[in-house]
């Protein structure tokens, strides 16, 4: 197919064209129904593993005269459908790029795009360092595909996103050409989703390691209650790792919990520093939790600590006589409105007849980043497609309390019009979405003309990672990709959600 490079590359079985090795590529942890390749082209051209920057440049090059789009794939862990592809094309997927090097004087941690954030973080912790923020229940997720995903995790709430964290990064834009910057590029690529261009490298900024993290656990009776007392809990001074907030069902769905905890919404406030201090802080959180918080399990939050770093789906993903897995999709919530917030989920998955549960961690003192997810058994084809539809129900409730959906992929395609809020200028808001606690205040016209402009000026082809975030690009039966109004996607969950109320409650056969 090609010359120098690229041909080294296919000789060392490092860029293929065979189906087989094409196929796993076109699926993410949310399995397709393979139906949908009537729709959708998920399966490459040619799969690309490349070892480093030039490659990226070479393979960019080659796709972009060959006008074949292009899709930068991590661990393929984030389950909007960002890392397949729509119409074919080259996947350019990043495992090769996977070096960690720890600075332990200058407190840095340079690594390829590729490299798994767990790895990142074991190495850092390894040299009495630690890398801030981690991502949720994805230990393979990637440094690359974390930041193109938003780079908002556990962490957050006291280092702030991935982005800031970043003291140099080198990217690979759509025209092929190498990029490197400071953690002003690196928040124009966070949360760009692949569409601006391939993040190859980047040098983190690390922390000490903690001398002690500690739990602090309640949990309350209801829903209210709990929301007030995150609210109370993020006024106070402190500034713990994180907070979350577990619903009802999580812990039984997360950690299989069956005990005294069963029904009760659950908050924990992860504190970490100098051992005479935690104790101090304890009191304080306590005080602010107020008189209706019971004593939570710091037995149940560590083993949640410990999950979080591990995949959500692990306990309910059995092969056997139910063969079932998680649909997560992840919203930012303000933290007034997440009683609304969860409350509506719990109304909606009982209206579609599904099991559904939540858990959300604060990204910022004023909002929350919510993993809403619904479980479900995918043998069975027709249901699972209808249940596509609830998370784009999720995604219209945030909007209306005033969040938005953490990513757009390729199920939200239809959301971009609809944020919301009060920024003026389109850059501020394109690194609104990025940055700090203006996260949620995002204007209509200018986050979707912003983020169009930045794409038309990165990619005027329009190859990189195409059929994504503003736009739905369709391949009936692998022909000619056909561009579909974001109000065709809208149409399309709709008439899943409405279809999946009419189907009968779902039942797990080893329930
Ligand atoms: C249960 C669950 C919890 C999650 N929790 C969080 C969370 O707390 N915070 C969070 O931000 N996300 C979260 N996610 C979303 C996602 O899994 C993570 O963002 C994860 O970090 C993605 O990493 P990955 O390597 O698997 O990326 P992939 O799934 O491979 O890709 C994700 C997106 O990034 C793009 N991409 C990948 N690599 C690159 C690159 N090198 N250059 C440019 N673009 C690239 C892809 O095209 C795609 O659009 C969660 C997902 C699930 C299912």
């Amino acid at each position: 197919m090609a010359e120098g490079v690229l041909a080294q590359m296919a000789a060392e079985g490092r860029l293929g064209e065979g189906w087989r090795q094409r196929v796993s590529q076109g699926q993410d942890p949310v399995p397709l129904p393979r139906i949908l390749d009537l729709l959708f082209n998920t399966t490459p051209h040619y799969l690309a593993r490349p070892t480093g920057p030039e490659e990226v440049s070479e393979l960019v090059r080659f796709a972009a005269t060959q006008r074949l789009p292009i899709v930068p794939r991590g661990a393929g862990s984030w389950s909007a459908g960002g890392a397949i592809p729509v119409s074919g094309g080259m996947v350019i997927q990043t495992d090769r790029m996977a070096s960690v090097e720890i600075d332990k004087e200058g407190m840095t941690a340079t690594a390829g795009a590729g490299a798994p954030m767990a790895e990142l973080q074991k190495a850092a912790q390894a040299q009495g360092l630690q890398a801030a923020p981690q991502p949720l229940y994805r230990p393979r997720s990637t440094l690359g595909g974390f930041l193109a995903s938003g780079g908002l995790g556990a962490g957050s709430l006291k280092y702030g996103p991935l982005a800031r964290q970043v003291a140099e990064c080198q990217a690979v834009l759509p025209g092929g050409e190498p990029l490197t910057g400071d953690s002003g590029v690196a928040s124009l690529i966070s949360g760009s989703e692949g569409m601006l261009g391939v993040l190859t490298r980047a040098t983190l900024r690390l922390h000490p390691k903690a001398e002690e993290t500690r739990p602090v656990t309640f949990t309350f009776r209801r829903l209210e209650e709990a929301a007030e007392a995150l609210v109370r809990i993020h006024k106070t001074p402190l500034q713990p790792l994180y907070v979350s907030l577990g619903g009802p069902s999580h812990y039984h769905w997360l950690l299989q919990d069956k005990g005294e905890f069963q029904g009760a919404i659950h908050v924990a406030v992860m504190l970490e520093g100098p051992r005479g201090r935690l104790a101090r802080e304890e009191a304080e959180v306590k005080r602010a939790a107020g008189p209706r918080a019971s004593p939570g399990s710091s037995e149940l939050a560590l083993r949640e600590q410990k999950a979080l770093g591990a995949p959500l789906h692990v306990p309910a993903d059995r092969r056997g006589p139910g063969t079932y897995t998680f649909f997560v999709r992840e919203h930012l919530v303000p933290l007034d409105r997440i009683a609304a917030f969860a409350g509506g989920l719990q109304t909606l998955g009982r209206r579609m007849r599904l099991h559904t549960g939540y858990t959300g961690i604060s990204v910022d003192p004023g909002t929350l980043l919510v993993q809403s997810y619904h479980v479900i058994d995918t043998r069975r084809i027709f249901s699972t497609l209808l249940s596509l539809g609830y998370p784009k129900r999720a995604s219209d409730l945030a909007l209306e309390l005033g969040g938005r959906p953490l990513g757009f992929g390729l199920w939200g395609t239809g959301m971009l019009e609809k944020l919301h809020g009060e920024m003026a200028d389109p850059l501020a808001d394109a690194k609104a979405m990025a940055l700090g606690p203006t996260i949620l205040r995002v204007k209509q016209d200018g986050a979707v003309e912003a983020t169009r402009k930045l794409k038309k000026a990165l990619d005027p082809q329009g190859h990189m990672n195409p059929g994504k975030v503003t736009e739905l690009w369709l391949s009936p039966m692998g022909l000619l990709p056909i561009k579909l109004p974001a109000l065709a996607m809208n149409l399309l969950m709709e008439t899943m959600a409405t279809g999946r109320r009419l189907m009968p409650q779902e039942k797990f056969t080893n329930e």
